[in-house]
Formats: structure tokens, sequence, C-alpha cells
């Protein structure tokens, strides 16, 4: 397994089909995507001599993150169906999730609004939004 981001929420990342696809056809070769896509992930590249951009890292994409799309005004980008990444993120562990953003705050603790309660400790809203997301009642 290679790359910077080799797992998803535990999930070996090459499992995931999740990526851009840019259409030649259509490419200006305005390089909105090279740029848009953060210096970390550099999902793109760019080939100087058909002035199109090229998928380079697929596996570097952020799963559910449609930004470059969003941002080609000449769409010629597209992603698999939303529902893929939607159903990806239903069936994430709630455990999982919660230790996961406890371990964030704690490394980063500017990330931090008000200094209680713990996650843990706010059980009922959490339990409420994990719920709605998962369709369950
Ligand atoms: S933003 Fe769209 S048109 Fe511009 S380089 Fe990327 S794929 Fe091509
Ligand atoms: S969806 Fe987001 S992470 Fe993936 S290639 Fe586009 S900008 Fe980069």
């Amino acid at each position: 397994m290679t790359g910077p981001f080799p797992y998803w929420h535990g999930v070996p990342r090459e499992e995931i089909e999740w990526h851009p696809t840019v259409d030649p056809q259509k490419c200006t070769g305005c390089g909105a995507c090279v740029v848009t896509c953060s210096e970390k992930r550099n999902v793109f590249g760019f080939d100087r001599s058909t002035r199109k951009a090229v998928v380079m890292s697929p596996d570097n994409c952020m799963v559910g993150c449609n930004n470059c799309q969003v941002g080609c005004l000449w769409d010629a980008i597209s992603f698999p169906d939303k529902g893929v990444a939607r159903t990806l993120a239903k069936a994430l562990p709630e455990e999982r999730l919660k230790r996961e953003l406890e371990d964030k705050l704690r490394n980063d603790p500017a990330l931090v609004v008000a200094a209680a309660p713990l996650l843990d400790a706010a059980t009922p809203q959490s339990r409420a939004a994990m719920a709605l997301l998962r369709g369950v009642r």
C-alpha cells in the first residue's frame, strides 16, 4: 500500500472507488483543478504537450470531496455517484469516528471552541446526529 493516504477511516483507500476523471475533449487546460486540489494531495498533474489536466494520483483524492468538479467551469471533471461516498460514510463505526475526533481535538486544541463537555458526555446530541446520518430512528 503506497501513497500518503493509505486508509480512509480504517478502510484501505485502494478499495474505494472515488476519484476524478477528466474528459480530455472538454478540458480547456485552464489549470483550475491543478491549483484547487490541495498541495498535500496533488491528485492532478498537467500535460504541457497536450495542455490538459491529468489525474496522476487518484488514491490521494479525499473520499467525498468534489471541489475540483465544482470549480471546473467546462464540466470536464466527473466523479462516481455521490451515493458511493454516502454509503461508505454510513457504514463507518461510530466508535471509530468518536475516537478520531477526540484524537484530533487533543492534538490540535485550537479547534476546541468550548472546553466542556467532552464528546463522551454529549452522547444525546452525537447519537442523534449519527442516527440521522445513518437514517436510523
Ligand atoms: S479545471 Fe477543468 S478545464 Fe480546467 S484544467 Fe481542470 S479539467 Fe481542464
Ligand atoms: S475531489 Fe478534492 S481531493 Fe479529490 S481531486 Fe478534487 S479537489 Fe482534490
